[in-house]
C-alpha cells in the first residue's frame, strides 16, 4: 500500500495522515506546550538526522518532558514512517507534546507527555522559480519573541510573531518576511534563518534565533571551502547593502533572496557564493558522513 499523503506514528501505531489526530485537551494544542523537529529525506536518505535528534532530545529535556522512547526507538520509528510512506523525498516531523492529565489537572507535572511523528512528501519554502530568481522578502516591524521568554534553542510552535510578519510581508507585496530581535536587528523568518555575504565573508544573526541545522550546515560547508562565516548582529542597513542574501531551512535548504522591501540586493541576481553553497549543500546529501539510508520494503 502506498500513502501519497504520508504516514504518521501515534500511540504505537502507523496510520495514514488523515487518521492521525490529537485530543483538543492536549497542552500542545491548548498552550503550544510542545517541542518538535523536522528532518528531510532526499533520494532515500535522511540528511543530518543525528543533529536533528540532538536538538529534539535537548528540547524535551529542557521542557522537563519524558518520553517512553529512546533515541534508537525514535530513529527506527522515523525510518518506518518514511519506508511505509514509500516517498524517496520526504519531510519528516517528530513531536513531543505535554499531553493532558487524566484528571484534567492544571499541573503540567501531572500530564502524560506524548510522542508522534510523520513523514509527508517533501515541500519546499521556495518553489523552483523562486530558487532561480531569488525570494522577495520584506522586513516587518514585528519583534521575535525574546529568548528570555522562550529559549529559541527549544524548537517550538510559538509562531504568532512569525505569522504576523508574514502577513505584513504580503501587505508589502513581498513573498515572505524577516522579523527583528528586541534590539531592532534582523532575527529570522517564518521557518528560516538568514545569512548575508559582504566582500566574500558571511554573517548570520547570533541571538534570539533558532539554531537551525541548515544554518549549522552552512558553517560546516564554509569551513570545507575556506569561506569566513560569523554569527553576530546584522542590522537592517547591513542586509540591504549586502552583496548576497540567502535564507536557510530544512524545508528548502539554502534559498537565495534577491529583493528586500523595494530594493534589489546588488544587481538583483542570485550571487556566486549563494549558488556555490546551494550546489555543495545538495551534493552532500548522499555522503554517508552526512546522511543515513532508509530501507524501503
Ligand atoms: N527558524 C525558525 C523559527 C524555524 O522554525 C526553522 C525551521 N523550521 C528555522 C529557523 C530553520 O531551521 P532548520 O535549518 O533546522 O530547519
Amino acid at each position: 500500500r502506498h500513502y501519497p499523503h504520508g504516514v504518521a506514528f501515534m500511540d504505537g501505531q502507523y496510520l495514514p495522515m488523515s487518521e492521525a489526530k490529537i485530543s483538543v485537551l492536549d497542552w500542545g494544542f491548548l498552550h503550544s506546550d510542545a517541542t518538535y523537529d523536522t528532518v528531510h529525506v532526499w533520494n532515500g536518505r535522511f540528511f543530518r538526522l543525528n543533529l536533528h535528534l540532538d536538538r529534539f532530545l535537548g528540547g524535551i529535556e529542557r521542557l522537563r518532558m519524558n518520553l517512553p522512547y529512546d533515541r534508537e526507538e525514535i530513529t527506527s520509528i522515523l525510518k518506518s514512517c518514511v519506508a511505509l510512506s514509500g516517498h524517496k523525498s520526504a519531510y519528516v516531523e517528530m513531536i513531543c507534546t505535554r499531553g493532558s492529565s487524566p484528571t484534567f489537572s492544571r499541573d503540567p507535572r501531572q500530564a502524560e507527555n506524548r510522542f508522534m511523528a510523520f513523514a509527508v512528501p517533501f515541500g519546499s519554502v521556495a518553489n523552483n522559480e523562486q530558487l532561480e530568481r531569488g525570494l522577495h522578502v520584506a522586513i516587518s516591524e514585528t519583534v521575535r519573541i525574546p529568548p528570555k521568554s522562550i529559549d529559541p534553542s527549544i524548537k517550538n510552535y510559538h509562531w504568532l510573531d512569525l505569522v504576523k510578519g508574514l502577513f505584513d510581508a504580503y501587505d508589502m507585496g513581498a513573498e515572505t518576511a524577516l522579523i527583528l530581535d528586541t534590539d531592532g536587528h534582523i532575527a529570522e523568518g517564518p521557518g528560516f534563518n538568514v545569512f548575508i555575504v559582504r566582500d566574500g565573508s558571511l554573517t548570520t544573526p547570533a541571538f534570539g534565533v533558532l539554531p537551525g541545522i541548515t544554518r549549522r550546515t552552512v558553517f560546516d560547508l564554509c569551513a570545507e571551502i575556506g569561506l569566513s562565516v560569523a554569527a553576530t548582529d546584522v542590522s537592517r542597513a547591513e542586509i540591504k547593502q549586502a552583496d548576497e542574501v540567502f535564507v536557510t531551512s530544512t524545508a528548502g535548504g539554502i534559498m537565495p533572496v534577491t529583493r528586500i522591501d523595494e530594493a534589489k540586493i546588488a544587481n538583483g541576481k542570485v550571487g556566486p557564493i549563494t549558488s556555490r553553497l546551494m550546489n555543495f549543500y545538495w551534493q552532500k546529501h548522499d555522503d554517508p558522513a552526512w546522511s543515513t539510508a532508509v530501507t524501503y520494503p
